[in-house]
């Protein structure tokens, strides 16, 4: 085996949850490579600003994601970004994760935090026009809708929140939600709600996306009196939940039915050894804070894997 490629453990995702698992186990010194697809950081860099990290009074996504990862990377850890996980071997006491191009990295542990990422709609025009007018993230595209008019789907707190923050752009907001109250905290309404650029299209659906070069307009069906209609915009920001992003991981560790990763309280999966961590295992609630939650318990029960794993292999056979 080449020594260069063994860790104690690996890390799969540089969202807050891996990154905080990186600072852990480096700390404790147990020798951590984080292994990421994209850009390090995770959802955290599409944030334009992250106002309820304890302890911190307002900074960007972008800037605390830079935080975690020096913090990580001065304890010892290795990160490597831009990567694409081609196969996983989880079953034998030595895991490994092979990359497509060819490297093979093996670890006693792995932390899985491979996070998740926006929910489209599938409607029709959804796939043409995106990039031309319709959008996923209010930070990387509030700008070019300055002075315009635009709509958010959605009714959540990122949904509410990111009308709020698209009003410093937009001269007019409209929120588009199916239902006919908000599934998000009280005071994201609020805020919604007090501000005079936002206004409401309740219990209503958008079907379709129309426009040439860029939207034009979307199709509304009137959830309550099935009437349809045509409602003039200039963009569209859709925010409407999370996918996990564990394709991957699909006969390799247990998935609920939404391909949420199932964990115990320790964020172990049912497979020795593999842990999971942040927005990809199943629960409620999912938060920069609660992925740093977890990202801390995977770590440290991995952490105590790793030595309990060490401590055996000391001793002589068991016959
Ligand atoms: C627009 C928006 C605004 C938000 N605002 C806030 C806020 O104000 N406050 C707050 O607390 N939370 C906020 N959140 C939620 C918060 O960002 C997430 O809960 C948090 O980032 C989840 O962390 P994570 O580490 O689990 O996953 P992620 O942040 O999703 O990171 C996962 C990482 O894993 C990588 N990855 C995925 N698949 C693979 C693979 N196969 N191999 C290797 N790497 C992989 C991804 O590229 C990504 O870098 C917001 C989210 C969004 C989208």
């Amino acid at each position: 085996m080449d020594a260069v490629n063994h860790y104690d453990a690996i890390v799969i995702g540089a969202g807050p949850a891996g990154l905080t698992a990186g600072i852990y186990l480096s700390r404790a010194k147990v020798r951590t490579l984080i292994l990421n697809e994209g850009t390090v950081g995770g959802q955290m860099v599409l944030t334009h600003e992250i106002a309820n990290y304890p302890g911190v009074e307002n900074i960007s996504g972008y800037q605390l994601s830079g935080i975690m990862k020096k913090q990580a990377i001065n304890f010892g850890c290795d990160i490597r970004a831009n990567i694409s996980i081609k196969r996983l071997e989880l079953n034998d006491l030595l895991k490994q994760v092979i990359l497509s191009d060819g490297t093979v990295y093996t670890a006693y542990a792995i932390i899985l935090s491979p996070g998740g990422r926006s929910r489209t709609l599938g409607v029709r025009g959804e796939d043409e026009f995106k990039g031309r007018g319709i959008s996923y993230c209010a930070t990387c595209d509030g700008d070019f809708f300055t002075d315009r008019e635009i709509i958010v789907v959605g009714g959540g707190n990122s949904a509410l929140e990111e009308a709020v923050s698209l009003t410093k752009y937009a001269s007019k907001v409209t929120v588009i939600h199916q239902f006919d109250h908000f599934q998000a905290f009280e005071h994201a309404v609020e805020e919604a709600h007090k501000n005079p650029r936002i206004a409401f299209l309740m219990e209503s659906a958008v079907t379709g996306f129309n426009g040439n070069e860029k939207i034009e307009s979307v199709d509304i069906k009137n959830l309550k009196t099935g009437e349809t209609s045509n409602f003039r915009t200039d963009g569209a920001f859709i925010f409407i939940g999370y996918v996990p992003n564990t394709e991957f991981l699909k006969g390799l560790v247990s998935l609920n039915k939404w391909g949420e990763i199932i964990v115990d309280s320790n964020m172990s999966t049912n497979i020795e050894g593999v842990y999971a961590a942040g927005d990809s295992t199943a629960k409620r609630y999912r938060q920069v804070t609660t992925a740093v939650g977890d990202g801390t318990i995977a770590a440290l029960a991995a952490s105590a894997y790793i030595n309990d794993l060490k401590v055996k292999q000391k001793q002589p056979a068991e016959i």
